[in-house]
């Protein structure tokens, strides 16, 4: 019995220069990993009388659906600062729209955007942003989601040799970046870039529709720094580090997107960095707020000739216009972390506090996850987590008078999260032909605030045996 899925192309409707039209690849012998029950009744997905294997045929795009209209999306961006004037979907396949929600293969095939790439995808990466991006979900962070992972019976070549091909359907509520916009604005193409601008409203921002251009475009940003300082709060809030924060990576949604060497911290470090491609700590932790504002400001750009038509006076508005929402990145930020700390009634004045209590936890090299976890004992009695300090007594009596809602805090700070030795060991296990721990690891994190004892391996940091000093793209 066939998947019923009632698909939509509004993408596919727009001009040609926005896709290419191609079918994924075919595969050699897929199989199902996982699907996502919950996800796929949530979006109206008859499933219950398909199989395994007709599942792994359709996820691994060998069989098409009826009304699916498969495309690769064209995009630019900035990688790590450096302008790439075609990017593009360049191993994913939009099959089309569910419920206003795209369904996308990744690691499905060459496309036109593939450039040196094999079109494909490692398992172990499929899986990464399989349980990352569910447990994203869980704990209230907008992002992409999961609704299947194959193994594609084929291997692909990576740094240390071959490894097992997977694909990931990805469900988003759109895969519209920055990046988009630039692809038409560095080419100059003024239509095509109107387009998209009035695809996007009709799509995320109804309410800017009744309006002028020139306030659509400003509105767009404003809506844009709205979501994602809020976004990148709450990634702070749990110590969340993207990794590669290019344009072509940064949602017009405001979601997380592109979950590729991204990871979580275990001690605090203000600057840490995990991704291996990233040597300059471009996308380090807290780097994150400064780097989404010059990404807000690339989209900007693009908007220049919607602003006025003498490109210096554009760009003045701009950066008068822009200066106030975009203090929003830092101001949510701390406020987020505030409320870890049990302080719901955030002011400016607070951040002395917050600032106190995480170069602490640097300086004593303290997990991020157990340490704010902790608070809610530390106000109840003396804790043995905490190393005894100067800084740490005075912190510590600051920090009592100040408080508010401690008891509310294991609703804020969760046990348990995506650890990257977790991660790790469920993709080591997977290469063996042993999905249980990734099973495991996926049911735990479907309670993260929620102690339970015999969960309690999940929730401890690495032991130096397991810990993971780099992640990698893996593409
Ligand atoms: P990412 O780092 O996954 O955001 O990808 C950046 C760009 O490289 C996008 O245009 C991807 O489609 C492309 N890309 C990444 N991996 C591959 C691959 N294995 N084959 C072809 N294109 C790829
Ligand atoms: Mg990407």
């Amino acid at each position: 019995m066939n998947l019923n899925i009632n698909f939509n192309n509004t993408y596919s409707s727009l001009p040609e220069q926005f896709y290419e039209r191609i079918n994924p690849e075919h595969f050699a012998a897929p199989k199902l990993i996982v699907f996502n029950q919950k996800l796929a009744t949530e979006l109206n997905i008859g499933w219950q009388e398909t199989t395994d294997q007709e599942l792994a045929e359709i996820f691994s795009g060998n069989k098409i659906l009826p009304g699916s209209e498969p495309l690769a999306q064209a995009y630019a961006g900035f990688q790590f600062g450096n302008l790439v004037p075609q990017l593009g979907d360049g191993r994913a396949h939009l099959l089309g729209e569910v419920a206003g929600f795209d369904i996308q293969l990744k690691g499905s095939g060459q496309t036109r955007f593939s450039r040196r790439g094999d079109g494909r995808s490692a398992l172990g990466p499929v899986l990464r942003e399989y349980i990352v991006s569910e447990a994203m979900h869980v704990l209230g962070v907008p992002t992409t989601r999961s609704l299947c992972a194959v193994s594609t019976g084929e291997e692909v070549y990576r740094q240390d040799g071959p490894e097992p091909g997977g694909i990931l359907t990805r469900v988003a509520k759109s895969h519209i970046r920055v990046g988009t916009f630039q692809y038409f604005a560095f080419k100059n193409d003024l239509e095509s870039l109107e387009a998209l601008l009035n695809y996007t409203i009709d799509r995320h921002y109804p309410e800017l529709a009744a309006k002028n251009k020139k306030d659509q475009a400003l509105g767009l940003i404003d809506k844009l720094i709205e979501l994602q300082s809020d976004l990148i709060a709450q990634w702070t809030s749990l110590g969340f580090i993207h990794g590669v924060m290019n344009t072509d990576n940064f949602s017009m949604a405001g979601i997380t997107i592109d979950y590729g060497p991204c990871a979580f911290l275990d001690e605090f470090k203000f600057d840490k960095v995990f991704s291996s491609i990233d040597r300059h700590g471009r996308y380090s932790f807290f780097n994150q707020v400064p780097i989404a504002k010059w990404n807000i400001f690339r989209l900007a750009e693009c908007f220049i000739p919607f602003i006025d038509e003498n490109t210096d006076q554009a760009i003045a508005l701009l950066e008068k216009n822009l200066g106030e929402p975009l203090e929003f990145f830092d101001f949510k930020r701390m406020k987020a972390l505030a409320k870890k700390m049990g302080i719901s009634d955030y002011q400016t004045s607070d951040e002395k506090l917050v600032t106190q209590f995480l170069e602490y936890l640097e300086k004593e090299s303290l997990d991020f996850t157990l340490a704010f976890r902790e608070l809610k004992n530390l106000y109840h009695s003396p804790s043995d987590f905490f190393p005894k300090s100067q800084e740490f007594d005075e912190f510590q009596s600051l920090w009592k008078n100040r408080v508010k809602n401690v008891d509310e805090l294991d609703q804020i700070n969760p046990l348990y999260i995506p650890r990257n030795h977790l991660i790790q060991k469920a993709i080591d296990e997977a290469y063996t032909g042993n999905f249980d721990f990734f099973h495991r690891l996926n049911e735990v994190l479907t309670h993260p605030f929620s102690e339970k004892t015999e969960c309690e391996e999940f929730a401890l940091p690495p032991k130096p045996s397991e810990r993971v000093y780099q992640t990698f793209c893996g593409t």
